[in-house]
């Protein structure tokens, strides 16, 4: 309850400019009909009164034209944005000024009718038409509460009507009041709701494509693993005037080093290895993806086959002379690596499984051929 009565929010504050431009939407609404009951008013009395200067025709045409001016303002006013405060101080004397013309006509109808309908009626289009905090509401209300009854006191002749009236007044405002907190609420829990939504549905993105990124990388070597290399491949292999290759690479003999080193020692030269083929790559401008195991494989847009091999060679090199020791090869004191080097194909017309298949054909020769070497598929087709 205690929340329910004192809930505050700040200006500035996004559930602030939210409200107030509701509120302002809401406001619009409300001028439009107190226009249209006001005019109607206003002709009404001068069919019957003629223009006299009736006080009943005088609050019309003065709410009349207050009315008027205000909805000009709120429809026209640019960048209502940047003019929250302005524009919830403004709805707020509106609303104010309404009341208490409200009031002051109930007072003088006194003399008359006798009856509190257009201050009643005028406080339900506040509560209804102007969500605020409790200390707004205290100011838009009780205020002009206390004023009405201080004014109907000297109004009011009958002092049983008065206090009858005074009765239905309070009971009115608690009601009012329960009523206007359960509207503010409302909005605030709406508010929250929405940005809990809002912030949900951003983590959720940012999940999404952490996931993405995991789902298309290798965890040990952190390079993009098989699905990362289609994925690359599905989005490069249209264009029709670049030419393709794809360069595999397989370590040499690491059966042996994991039975001799141990295989966390095997992971470490893997993710060393790794690093060397990524920075040759860069170099290059090639991509390189680990495939399988200790295989990876890279793909070369480039203008020239000549370029490719020399571009495998590179990476031997590379490898080699990063001088990793190798105790247990039967082939060299250092970690060596071979390379199968496929044809080159246009890019809009290769196709994936072709590429890969030649590139492992090359790997094949050149591991027969003693490895630590590189071998292209053309010369595994004419058996150089
Ligand atoms: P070759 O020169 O013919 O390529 O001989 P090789 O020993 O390299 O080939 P083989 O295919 O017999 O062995 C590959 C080894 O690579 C076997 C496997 O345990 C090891 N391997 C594959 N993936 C990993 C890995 O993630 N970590 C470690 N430490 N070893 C791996
Ligand atoms: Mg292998
Ligand atoms: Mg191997």
């Amino acid at each position: 309850m205690r929340e329910l009565l004192f809930l505050q929010v700040k200006p500035g504050c996004l559930f602030f400019n939210q409200l107030t431009i509701d509120n302002v939407n809401r406001a619009k609404i409300s001028l439009i009909i107190v226009i249209i009951f006001e005019l109607s008013l206003v002709v009404r009395n001068i069919l019957e009164y003629g223009l006299s200067m009736h006080y009943y025709v005088i609050f019309y045409s003065v709410l009349l034209v207050v009315s008027i001016g205000s909805l000009l303002l709120l429809w026209y006013l640019p960048n209502k944005e940047q003019h929250i405060r302005f524009l919830d101080r403004f709805i707020f004397l509106y609303y104010l000024f309404f009341i208490l013309w409200g009031g002051a006509l109930t007072a003088l109808d006194q003399g008359s009718y006798g009856q509190v309908t257009a201050y009643l009626s005028n406080v339900l289009v506040a509560v209804l038409m102007y969500h605020c905090s409790m200390r707004k509401f205290v100011v838009l209300q009780f205020v002009p509460l206390v004023i009405v009854a201080f004014a109907m006191h000297y109004a009011q002749p009958n002092e049983a009507i008065f206090i009858g009236h005074l009765i239905n007044m309070t009971i009115f405002m608690v009601f009012a009041t329960i009523g206007s907190r359960f509207l503010y609420n409302n909005a605030a829990q709406n508010h929250l709701q929405r940005e809990l939504l809002c912030e949900t549905n951003e983590e959720l993105e940012a999940l999404n494509t952490e996931l993405e990124y995991l789902s298309v990388r290798d965890e040990l070597t952190t390079l993009p693993n098989r699905r990362g290399l289609y994925r690359y491949l599905e989005q490069h292999l249209h264009d029709e005037q670049q030419v393709v290759s794809a360069v595999i690479l397989d370590i040499d003999a690491f059966k042996h080093y994991n039975d001799f080193y141990g295989h966390l020692e095997g992971d470490y030269i893997l993710q060393r290895v790794a690093k060397i083929l990524q920075q040759q790559a860069e170099q290059h401008r090639a991509f390189v993806a680990r495939f399988g195991g200790e295989e990876f494989m890279f793909i070369c847009f480039h203008d020239d086959a000549e370029n490719v091999e020399d571009f495998a060679e590179d990476v031997r090199q590379a490898v080699f002379q990063a001088h990793m020791p190798h105790a247990s090869s039967p082939f060299a004191a250092f970690l060596t690596v071979s390379l199968g080097v496929s044809n080159s194909h246009s890019a809009s017309t290769v196709n994936m499984t072709q590429l890969f298949k030649e590139a492992d054909e090359a790997l094949y020769e050149a591991k027969h051929r003693g490895r630590n070497g590189v071998c292209r598929f053309d010369d595994v087709a004419i058996g150089v």
